[in-house]
């Protein structure tokens, strides 16, 4: 399969390097310590066309496809993983509702967000008691006349504070298991819906993450984005495609690390010579690049085959789990090369291994992706 990147998805990827290393970059020490949520920066993003880079154009978005915004991922992961994040959610939510809404509900939302008007989406699944297991989920909408009735709680919502389109996931048929699930677009400003907790997390500071509580929220009819019953095979879909950006984003993060270590290496001076010459230091670097570079293959391989209308959910749980697993040894070699100077705010690598860790983590985490890898090797033979 060739997937060398065309001259336009170059394109996307230097307008999304211009963006990072002049809106993200400078910023994200500062962010990560002051926490401020960058409203600013997604609204510039969007005006360049990177909130929907694979959006069709009728719609507002890019109608770049996935390897486009794959790499777009990339460097936004490598400026500002913080800020990637909300970026990456909310490019997942543009598309899922232009793929799957009615015209008119799709018209209603999707120009909207890709244009920053709303600042965000987000992707409300998770529960306080169900995460990987989301198909336990405990929010249920209750059909009353021609509206649905939401009540319930989401838990570790990106940017459920600031979004102004929320997709929620609800139990319509109780007892149906994973057949009884139905998703909706809420809106961030709907009656009954509010933000009871926002996380303290080890990293990505920038990044909100919202318990949200929705009481009674009401919704038309007209905002059922999967048909009832269908909602479940949506989300699943859904993150199968938001593996390949988180994977992306790590690839960024370890990129941006591992950029900071070598320059490290070759400055910093023991026994006379600088230790990237040492080969302890040589061998930590070289396997990481390695690791980089075939991630980087993985997941535009899984980008290719997604663009391509291909099955693409064992390429892309395979991306995911091997990019953010390396991701994480990257970033931990790059604190290791550093020596005490890698433990301490002055370097940027201990922030990039904080923000890295939740990669393993979230839109399912590496175990859940073996899963998903050894249920497709079953189903293969
Ligand atoms: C920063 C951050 C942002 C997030 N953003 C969002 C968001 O925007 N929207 C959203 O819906 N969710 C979001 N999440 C939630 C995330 O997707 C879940 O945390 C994740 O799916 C794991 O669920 P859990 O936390 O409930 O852990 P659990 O499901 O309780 O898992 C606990 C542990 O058990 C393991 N485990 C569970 N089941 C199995 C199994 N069958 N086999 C082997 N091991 C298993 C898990 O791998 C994990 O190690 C976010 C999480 C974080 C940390």
């Amino acid at each position: 399969m060739d997937f060398t990147p065309t001259e336009e998805q170059l394109l996307v990827q230097r307008t999304a390097r211009d963006a990072a290393e002049r809106l993200l970059l400078p910023k994200a020490a500062a962010r990560d310590v002051s926490g401020e949520f960058p409203v600013a920066e997604l609204k510039e993003l969007a005006a360049l066309g990177l909130l929907g880079v694979a959006v069709p154009e009728e719609l507002g978005g890019s109608g770049m496809g996935t390897i486009a915004y794959s790499l777009a991922m990339m460097e936004l992961g490598r400026g500002d993983a913080s800020v990637s994040v909300a970026v990456s959610v909310t490019n997942m939510v543009a598309e899922l509702i232009a793929a799957n809404a009615t015209p008119e509900l799709a018209k209603q939302w999707v120009p909207r967000i890709v244009s920053g008007e709303l600042i965000a989406g987000a992707f409300g699944l998770s529960e306080p008691e169900t995460g990987s297991d989301a198909a336990a989920m405990r929010t249920t909408a209750v059909k009353s006349g021609s509206t649905w009735r939401i009540s319930g709680s989401k838990q570790w919502i990106t940017s459920g504070d600031h979004a102004g389109a929320i997709i929620v996931w609800a139990v319509t048929e109780p007892g149906a298991g994973h057949k009884g699930i139905t998703a909706f677009v809420v809106p961030g400003n709907a009656k009954g819906l509010t933000v009871a907790r926002l996380e303290e997390k080890m990293g990505l500071h920038g990044s909100s993450t919202a318990q949200l509580v929705l009481e009674e929220v009401e919704v038309g009819e007209d905002q059922i984005l999967a048909q009832p019953g269908g909602g479940f095979a949506l989300a699943m879909m859904a993150l199968d495609g938001g593996r390949i950006g988180i994977a992306s984003q790590a690839i960024g993060i370890a990129r941006g690390a591992l950029e900071a270590a070598v320059r490290y290496a070759g400055e910093r001076q023991t026994f006379g010579q600088a230790i990237i010459k040492h080969q302890a230091i040589g061998n930590m670097l070289a396997d990481a690049a390695t690791w980089l570079d075939a991630a980087t293959l993985m997941t535009l391989r899984a980008a290719a085959t997604k663009d391509a209308k291909q099955p693409f959910s064992q390429h892309a749980a395979m991306a995911k789990l091997f990019a953010t697993e390396r991701a994480w040894q990257i970033c931990d070699i790059a604190l290791q090369v550093h020596g005490g100077y890698g433990y301490v705010r002055d370097f940027p690598v201990e922030r990039m291994l904080r923000d890295v860790r939740a990669a393993r983590i979230y839109e399912g985490t590496s175990e859940i992706q073996r899963l998903v890898i050894a249920r497709n090797l079953l189903r293969a033979q």
